[in-house]
Order: C-alpha cells, then sequence, then structure tokens
C-alpha cells in the first residue's frame, strides 16, 4: 500500500486518473503522481500527459496500482469539483453496467464547462447549503388516500426503498408534490425526473409553484444557464432538482428521494452512447445513497412492474368510464360521431397522420407504389408522397400522379369530425407547441400531442385506430400504445366520457385501458417477451465487431443471439441475464483492445 496521502484540500502521491478518450479500449484508470501543490482531489479536472500528449482527466482517488514509470499530473484546469466518490460509484455503475467507457459517462454527467463561469468557484463551496424543513406543502395530503401510501410516507421520511405508483389523471401532479413534501419535511433533497422539457411539463410547473425559489428547473437551456445552474446545484443552492435524463446525476446532496415522472416514457432512454435509462440509473442511485426511488405512471412499463416493488395504487376508481365501439363506416363509429355532435371540448386521437394512403393508380389501375422505392404513398397537406423514401408520388408502373385513396387519418378525421360537432375542429400544426384544447374547441392529434399537460376537464376523448397499437416500432409498442392513450383518456376526468374504436374489445390492451389498470395487460406482455426470446429485465446489447465475435460471445449464455452481417461487420443482438453483465463487459473490454469490438449499444429500441 502506498501512501496516498490526503489533505482538507486534496490529495496527493500516485492517484488514478480517468483520461478524457471515451474508448472502450482504454476503459481503465492510469496512475499518476499528484504533486501536493497541485491542490487536486476527487472529481478533479486535470491536465496530464497521455501518450506524449497533455490530455484532460479526472482524478478518481488514490491508487496502489503502480507502472514502473509515474508520470506526474501537471496541473488542475478547473477550481470546479465534479464529482465526489459517491457519485463516481454511480458513474461506475452506469459504466459497468452499461457496458460504456467511464470517461464518456462522466462527460455526459457533468455538463460542458464554461471557464467564464466559474468566477470565484472554490470546490469547498460544494456540498454546502441548507434545507428548510419549514415552508411549502406539507406531506400527506394526497398519499394517505392511495393504497401503499401510507408505507411510501414512511419510507420517505426514513429514506430506503423503491415504489411503482401509479397517480390517477387528476393526482399526477399532486402526489409528485406530496412526496417531495416528504422527503424535505426529513431534511432530505430530491430529484425529480421528468421526460421532456418542452413544453415544460405540467408536474415540473406544479413543483415550481409549490415550493418557490428551493426548486431548480435544470431543463434545456443553453450552455451558458444549464453550466450556472449545475455550479448552483453543486453549491447546495437547491432542495429539489427537477430536469430531463442527465439532472440523475444531478449533485445533490443528502439525497433522500429520486421521483421518476412519467417511468413509462421512452424519452427517459439516453439515445446517444453512453447509453443508459434514467429509470435505472435512478434506482442505482437511490441504493447506492441510500434513498427512495418512486417510479410514477398511469401506466408504468413492464420493466417497472417486472422489479416485484411494492405498488402505490388509487385505493378507489377514479378513471374515466370509458366505452369500446367498433369503428364503422369511414372508420367513424355511429356512437363516437353522435356524442362529438354534444361535445364544447375535447381530444380525438388519431395515430396516423395524413388524409389517406393511395391504393391504386388512377391512370394505369395498378396498385399503388413509390416509383423509387416501391414503398407506400401517403396523401397528406394536400400532395402525395413516399412513407418510406419521402420522394413525391408517382406511379411505380406508369409514373402516373393521381390515385384513389383509402381515407384514414389525422386529416380526414379533422373533415368528418369538423362536419360532426358543434365548435371548431382542428389539428395541431407539425410545430405547434402540445396544449389542451381551449374552450370550445376539439383538438385532433397523435402520440406526440400527448403530454403531461395537466388535468384536462374535457367532455370526451376519443381513441381512434386502436387495432394500430401493434405497428408502432418496437418490441414495446403495445405498451407504449397503452401508456399513451391511458395519458390522453386522463383528460376526461372528472366529468367526461371515453371513447375507444376498436375491433377486438377483448384484447388485454383495450382491457387495461377500459380497467384503467394495465396489470394484467403487462403479464401478457411479459409472455409475449418471454417468446420473443427478449425478456422483460434481460440486459440486451447490439455488439459490432469482427467475424469471430458471435464465438467470443456464446460463453455467456445468452437467452437471444441474432447475428447479422451488414457492411462486412458483424452484429450481434443478444440479451443477457443481467447478472452476467460485469464479466461480459470484462471481456468487451478486451476485445476492443484486441479491436474485435468496435461498438456496444445497451438497451438499443427494438
Ligand atoms: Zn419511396
Ligand atoms: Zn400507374
Amino acid at each position: 500500500m502506498t501512501s496516498a496521502g490526503s489533505s482538507a484540500d486534496g490529495l496527493s502521491g500516485p492517484v488514478g486518473v480517468c483520461v478524457d478518450r471515451p474508448l472502450l479500449s482504454l476503459d481503465r484508470p492510469f496512475t499518476y503522481d499528484l504533486p501536493s501543490e497541485v491542490g487536486a482531489g476527487v472529481g478533479a479536472l486535470v491536465q496530464v500527459p497521455f501518450h506524449g500528449r497533455p490530455s484532460r482527466g479526472w482524478v478518481l482517488g488514490p491508487s496502489d496500482d503502480l507502472p514502473k514509470r509515474m508520470l506526474a499530473v501537471k496541473k488542475v484546469v478547473s477550481p470546479v469539483r465534479f464529482f465526489d466518490e459517491r457519485r463516481l460509484a454511480l458513474f461506475r455503475w452506469v459504466s459497468e453496467r452499461y457496458v460504456a467507457p467511464l470517461a464518456s459517462v462522466i462527460a455526459r454527467a457533468v455538463p460542458p464547462r464554461l471557464a467564464s463561469e466559474e468566477g470565484g468557484w472554490d470546490h469547498r463551496d460544494g456540498g454546502g447549503g441548507t434545507t428548510s424543513p419549514e415552508g411549502g406543502p406539507r406531506p400527506g395530503i394526497v398519499l394517505p388516500g392511495y393504497r401503499g401510501g401510507e408505507r411510501s410516507l414512511e419510507a420517505i421520511a426514513r429514506g430506503d426503498g423503491a415504489f411503482v405508483a401509479r397517480p390517477t389523471p387528476d393526482d399526477e401532479q399532486a402526489l409528485a408534490i406530496d412526496a417531495v413534501a416528504a422527503c424535505l419535511a426529513g431534511g432530505r433533497r430530491a430529484i425529480v425526473l421528468v421526460p421532456e422539457a418542452v413544453p415544460v411539463p405540467a408536474t415540473a410547473t406544479a413543483l415550481l409553484d409549490a415550493f418557490g425559489d428551493r426548486a431548480a428547473l435544470f431543463l434545456g437551456g443553453g450552455k451558458r444557464s444549464r453550466y450556472r445552474t449545475w455550479l448552483e446545484i453543486a453549491g447546495g443552492r437547491y432542495e429539489i432538482v427537477i430536469g430531463t435524463r442527465p439532472a440523475v446525476f444531478a449533485p445533490v446532496d443528502r439525497l433522500g428521494l429520486i421521483y421518476l415522472a412519467r417511468e413509462s416514457h421512452p424519452a427517459h432512454r439516453e439515445d446517444r452512447a453512453p447509453y443508459y435509462h434514467g429509470r435505472d440509473v435512478a434506482l442505482a442511485r437511490s441504493r447506492l445513497e441510500g434513498a427512495v426511488c418512486v417510479l410514477a405512471a398511469a401506466c408504468p412499463s413492464a420493466e417497472a412492474s417486472a422489479l416485484g416493488l411494492p405498488a402505490v395504487e388509487p385505493a378507489v376508481r377514479r378513471w374515466p368510464p370509458v366505452e369500446v365501439v367498433r369503428p364503422g363506416p369511414g372508420g367513424r363509429a355511429p356512437r363516437l360521431v353522435k356524442a362529438l355532435a354534444t361535445t364544447r371540448r375535447g381530444f380525438v386521437f388519431s395515430p396516423l397522420p395524413g388524409y389517406g394512403v393511395a391504393q391504386v393508380c388512377r391512370t394505369c389501375g395498378e396498385p399503388a407504389a413509390c416509383a423509387s422505392c416501391g414503398g407506400i404513398l401517403r396523401a397528406a397537406a394536400g400532395a402525395v408522397a413516399c412513407v418510406v423514401c419521402g420522394a413525391p408520388g408517382r406511379c411505380r408502373s406508369c409514373g402516373g400522379t393521381s390515385f384513389g385513396l383509402r381515407r384514414g387519418g389525422a386529416e380526414d378525421v379533422e373533415e368528418w369530425a369538423g362536419r360532426a360537432a358543434p365548435v371548431p375542429v382542428r389539428r395541431l400544426g407539425e410545430n405547434e407547441p402540445a396544449r389542451l384544447p381551449a374552450a370550445d374547441e376539439i383538438l385532433v392529434g397523435g402520440p406526440d400531442d400527448v403530454r403531461d399537460l395537466g388535468g384536462g376537464d374535457l367532455d370526451l376523448v376519443a381513441i381512434l385506430d386502436a387495432d394500430l397499437a401493434d405497428r408502432r416500432p418496437g418490441l414495446a409498442a403495445r405498451e407504449r400504445s397503452l401508456a399513451t392513450w391511458m395519458e390522453a383518456v386522463g383528460w376526461a376526468r372528472p366529468r367526461g366520457r371515453a371513447i375507444v374504436q376498436a375491433s377486438n374489445p377483448g384484447d388485454p390492451i383495450v382491457q387495461a385501458l377500459v380497467r384503467g389498470n394495465p396489470d394484467r395487460f403487462h403479464s401478457d406482455e411479459m409472455r409475449r417477451r418471454r417468446e420473443a426470446g427478449l425478456p422483460v429485465g434481460a440486459a440486451v446489447f447490439r455488439v459490432t465487431g469482427t467475424a469471430d465475435l458471435e464465438a467470443e460471445l456464446r460463453p455467456f449464455h445468452p437467452s437471444t443471439l441474432l447475428v447479422s452481417v451488414s457492411e462486412g461487420r458483424t452484429v450481434c443482438l443478444l440479451a443477457l441475464d443481467p447478472e452476467r453483465v460485469s464479466e461480459f463487459g470484462t471481456r468487451l473490454r478486451e476485445l476492443a483492445a484486441d479491436g474485435a469490438v468496435e461498438r456496444v449499444e445497451a438497451e438499443p429500441h427494438l
């Protein structure tokens, strides 16, 4: 054991450094000698010589892995300490679980620095601040009315455990406030993760209204304001941090709660390397820091429900009555048309864009298909274009541009609903932010328009084309459809009605919507996912590399291993027991160093 000293200001002696080279083949700490006069500690950004060139890196802590020749840390680059030991433990967990270089995890977890914002910053500023249990809403307003609610309040006060919460549509914001209030009352701090930044989710707005300047909104914004807010959070300025994915890494001390709003929303998953899922990172962080994790959604994901966590559920039905009707002639059930006639404020969910799909060429009579790629041609905004390649619609057989249409899609719905309704019916424009209908207005919208917009109080919510639930891309298509429907149907609370058009009323997905409870649907989904070889809870990776990749991955006993070849590279999609991910990651790092692995994508959208 070497003597890596530590003083109030930092470390000296041999230290491990994570060099800012985000490559799996270099994903290990490098040992440098840290002179005490440099004044660096854990989380400091320093300059080190690496392969003969000055590079940046982060100090990880004392090291007893001594190389033959140890180079020295040159200098500290920033007065800011970007993480402490506890957050480093979280970064290491992310690096291991998603087989991502630690350097890329750190680079994603802290915002890009701007030296101009760091004036006067002292790393001893970090981790301070006070919590004031006084002021703001009292806890225990909403949760005691839920099954499992009292238990979750006690857990939050104690700071231990994880829950899946299903707020009713009326309580979505209030439940978040209640959980945060309970955390603050215990003298601890909270992180609230929301899936989207624009428009600001109603949950975020409600928390800001309730807690005022005790809460930081860490959502979107420019580089400068993001970095400034991050420094203020690190300085202990806020008791609550509300933000999208990266907020799960926010430098919050004395963490008591991580609350994930709309847990099943796909935006909680990071789509760029390093890939991670906010839900899993939130669960890991709360375990590591002795905090409570609440996964909240009207329709939780199959992954969340498979965790076997205690549930916080409505004790009584507070769900709109949902009527199931078969789509009638022209895709409209008579009961729906009749309901529209008395609707003043409503929302019609129509998942398909456009006016309809070209069926037949009017010039030559052949079935319609794109002249460039053979794809489907759709009429939208007065023009026909290919759904696949985007080319203007021309017949593959004769080049003709006039087609017989099968009508269906939001534009068509806008037209017929407009004839049935006593108030204007509108579609939201492509760049128009999602919103609830105004007074005396019916909106027609698709999946992108269903967001956390707050209580709806609508007269009618209609769900069209429920039969297309499977057609959304990906393995979780049905679950995603159900979550969207449930979020939209919630807008009919407290007095409105909901009508869903479906050909098969007995389908578990339709029944889940009627009941306002996805439990039985989830057991159906889990069976489907098992049968597809990608069971819920498995760790899934897409690995790209050389031809011997398959033979290298077999020994990890994947429940599924699909191999394909693309542009001369071998691509393996595999599902693993999460217990095996650690050894799998070690092997992939070796293979990357040998040049046999080029790219690893964790939890790809399937
Ligand atoms: Zn095409
Ligand atoms: Zn033709």
